[in-house]
């Protein structure tokens, strides 16, 4: 099969071959004929498979035809994160190199007004994340009455961070007689519905297990001791082990405070590393991952949102620090490497408290992973054990908690959560003991508070835009961890954070 028989417009086929894509992927040559007739396409497929330009080629060259006029988009595409919407431009601007296509990114993070512009001059092309859309819609800038193709990428992501209701929403907003093209790389039930609802006899186009991960990964357990500073360890062993071979390496934790902790340690050890999670600023963000991508940085910490669906060709490791609590993340974190046929390994740092998530994650790719270095049996019970009762005891106590938060934290707890303050404190002022003197400690604590605050307001300035905003009622998850934040959550006061000798 070759891209000229899918009906593409010639423009669309030259900037393909430009592109150096010698054929279609499975997905773009079962979507874009279907997509090109006008059709619902309900499109079943991983990050990595070439769904974006299974659905951006189609756009392309069904937009030839028409212009667009103020304040009234063509096309939209949803987006869950900022990442991906961005992502998603760039993929205009290299296959709609010749034509003159008006393409508007809404995202949170970036000024109302140059948004408020681009909208006003006309948009073939909107590519948005649901709450900055929205919001958008509200200040009435917006009329979404004119548009025929309708995106929802990465739905089932849109599902775990709560945007369902504002996707409902926006939906009811569009004639129905638009056409949908829906990608999803899971199908929950929650997701099978909404496609039952908005979708008119969608093509069905799936490419490959959602369940499945690349026979091109090794993939390894590795055993831990369950502190923070074993499981550090064991991963700057790894790192130093793998050196040959690592090229460059994505460290995924499972919650944004652990991202800042790893990322921190790994620079105190000298490794060229940085850091991607929710609650840095688009900017920051933006950099990072450009830096990461030519080069300039070897090892990215990250949070499985902060790192869904990017485009990082070639990563040569990824490094799962934390064990994923829900075991589809796994393979999306997998994912990252042994791309395009090349070969990736994979590494998991797990601890006693880990088996069962790694007996979840063994049924859900139908596979035993081996065992790095021997399995969990050699380590002490005592290990893995002894968070617990430190958990009541900790700084959170001695602040006088109420018990009604207490009972908080309990609940939260038991979706997967780990102890806050008193972990992090840890975390921060108890790695190798030995070699934090106090004075470095208090500085750690001072240049992690102004980090925070830092991150907190570029934070703020965003809430009403991309992926929080107020006042509707949304469901709990909101932006990646944020439901699993516990206690005083990123705003835990520094003195709190000062070691206690127990
Ligand atoms: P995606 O799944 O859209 O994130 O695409 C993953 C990667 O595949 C991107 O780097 C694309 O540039 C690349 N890609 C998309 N289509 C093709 C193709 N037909 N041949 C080779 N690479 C492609």
């Amino acid at each position: 099969m070759h891209f000229s028989d899918l009906g593409l417009s010639p423009k669309v086929l030259s900037a393909v071959t430009d592109a150096g894509y010698s054929q279609p992927t499975p997905i773009q040559a079962g979507a874009i004929p279907h997509a090109l007739q006008g059709k619902d396409v309900l499109g079943i497929a991983q990050t990595g498979t070439g769904k974006t330009a299974a659905f951006v080629l189609p756009m392309i060259t069904r937009l030839e035809k028409g212009r667009a006029r103020a304040r009234m988009p063509r096309t939209l595409i949803l987006e869950p994160t900022r990442e991906l919407a961005a992502q998603v431009e760039e993929n205009f601007t290299r296959y709609g190199k010749n034509h003159k296509l008006n393409v508007a990114l809404l995202i949170g993070g970036v000024s109302f007004d140059d948004q408020e512009r681009k909208l006003e001059r006309g948009a073939d092309v909107l590519i948005a994340t649901p709450g900055r859309l929205l919001d958008h819609f509200e200040r009435g800038k917006l009329l979404l009455t004119g548009v025929d193709i309708l995106v929802i990428d990465e739905a089932d992501r849109m599902l775990d961070m709560g945007f369902i209701p504002d996707i409902e929403r926006i939906c009811k907003l569009i004639p129905f007689t638009r056409q949908t093209l829906f990608f999803s790389a899971t199908m929950p039930p929650e997701i099978t519905k909404l496609t039952e609802q908005f979708l008119h006899a969608p093509v069905r186009v799936e490419v490959a297990r959602a369940a499945s991960t690349a026979s091109t990964v090794t993939q390894r357990l590795v055993k831990s001791g369950s502190k923070p500073w074993d499981k550090r360890e064991v991963l700057r062993k790894l790192i130093r082990e793998e050196e040959d071979g690592l090229k460059n390496a994505i460290i995924f934790c499972n919650r944004k405070v652990e991202v800042s902790e790893l990322f921190r340690s790994l620079v105190k050890h000298d490794f060229n590393a940085g850091a991607l999670h929710g609650d840095m600023d688009q900017r920051a963000r933006m950099t990072m991952l450009a830096n990461f991508r030519d080069g300039k940085l070897k090892l990215l910490v990250a949070s499985d949102v902060a790192a869904r669906g990017l485009d990082i060709p070639d990563v040569s490791h990824v490094f799962n620090y934390d064990v994923p609590i829900h075991s589809e993340d796994y393979v999306h974190r997998i994912g990252r490497t042994g791309r395009a046929g090349r070969s990736g390994k994979s590494f998991t740092i797990a601890t006693k408290s880990d088996t069962k998530y790694i007996d979840a994650i063994e049924k859900l790719i139908g596979q035993q992973i081996e065992w790095h270095d021997g399995d969990l049996s050699t380590v002490p019970a005592s290990d893995s054990e002894d968070d617990a009762p430190r958990r009541g005891r900790g700084a959170p106590r001695r602040a006088g908690r109420k018990d009604g938060e207490r009972d908080g934290r309990r609940e939260r707890g038991k979706r997967g959560s780990k102890p806050a303050a008193a972990e992090e404190a840890e975390a921060v002022s108890a790695e190798p003991a030995a070699d934090a003197g106090r004075s470095e400690r208090k500085q750690a604590i001072r240049a992690d508070n102004a980090e925070r605050s830092a991150g907190h307001k570029g934070e703020r300035g965003q809430k009403s835009g991309d992926t929080d905003r107020p006042g509707r009622n949304r469901p709990a998850r909101r932006d990646e961890d944020d439901d699993k934040t516990v206690g005083f959550g990123d705003d835990v006061p520094a003195f709190m954070k000062i070691a206690v000798k127990v």
